[in-house]
């Protein structure tokens, strides 16, 4: 792994395209990611950005953004009014093509230097998306953020397996991740597990009926009309669809979202969102 450090000139992105409909800009406080070798990595759309990879295989590297939380103070009030002028609101998602908290983030804490500047400064919407069970690690921080600006907490739990074959495990073990959504959950916060993208679950029953336990919403994902792309060319040159088909033919169709879905109606009734619907915090049926 080749890890380097930054000193970065801006860290708030304005978004466009897909994330454009979910917020006004996304924040990175790491470039590239050391997940990226395992399952989740294998589809993830940031493999296919070259400003992210600057040519670099995916997950051989990440760049820590050493004074993102002071890049973020000093450019805070610029965005904000940039944001509630343009969309009404200065929402922030973090993060849209590196893990926040990654292995590294245990040891440099920019991601919890970033939320604490957030405390002092917050933005109107603000939403966390994590891969990893270290999500649960700054619930002191959420605790500050709520009431200060609207919340989200997504993490991702794509399916209740820990592989599919042929690919690398789940960095972050599902157990894990449950029990992670499950302390954020008895804090007080509110939590959505995002299954994005979906993948083969082995029992769906089961699965939603225990997400219903330590979550409060679900955002579900399928690839083909999710991944930014056409009918779902960027993943379908990945070898995901196939370890997908492999388990379930069915899984590698939107029909399978529409099953999935309303199997998890049944524990989330009125919250469930699809696709950057789901995203954008829109939970229409
Ligand atoms: S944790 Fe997120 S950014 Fe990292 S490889 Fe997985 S999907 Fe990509």
């Amino acid at each position: 792994m080749n890890i380097t450090q930054a000193q970065i000139g801006r860290i708030l992105t304005r978004t466009c395209g897909y994330l454009g409909t979910v917020c006004s800009h996304s924040l990175q406080p790491y470039r590239g990611c050391a997940y990226g070798n395992s399952l989740c990595g294998v589809g993830c759309y940031a493999q296919h950005i070259w400003w992210v990879t600057h040519g670099e295989p995916w997950g051989s590297f990440v760049e820590s953004r050493d004074n993102a939380a002071e890049a973020y103070a000093r450019e805070y009030a610029s965005e904000r009014r940039w944001a509630q002028a343009k969309f009404g609101k200065f929402g922030i998602f973090l993060s849209s093509s590196t893990e926040p908290f990654q292995p590294l983030e245990q040891k440099l804490h920019i991601t919890q230097r970033v939320l604490e500047a957030m405390v002092e400064r917050p933005p109107d919407v603000l939403i966390v998306q994590s891969h990893s069970h270290h999500i649960a690690d700054c619930v002191d921080v959420y605790a500050q953020l709520t009431g200060r600006c609207e919340l989200r907490l997504q993490l991702s739990i794509e399916s209740d397996r820990d592989e599919l074959p042929g690919l690398p495990r789940s960095a972050s073990t599902v157990e894990k991740r449950l029990a992670a959504a499950a302390a954020m959950k008895s804090a007080g916060l509110r939590v959505t597990i995002t299954v994005a993208p979906l993948l083969p679950i082995d029992n769906p029953e089961r699965f939603f009926s225990r997400l219903s336990e330590v979550a409060d919403a679900v955002i579900i994902d399928h690839y083909i009309d999710g991944d930014g792309s056409c009918n779902g060319s960027r993943t379908k040159r990945t070898p995901l669809p196939q370890a997908m088909a492999a388990v379930d033919p069915a899984s590698v169709t939107l029909e399978y979202r529409q099953r999935i879905a309303q199997i998890a109606r049944q524990h989330f009734p009125g919250r469930v969102g699809i696709n950057a619907w789901g995203f954008a915090g829109d939970f229409r049926e």
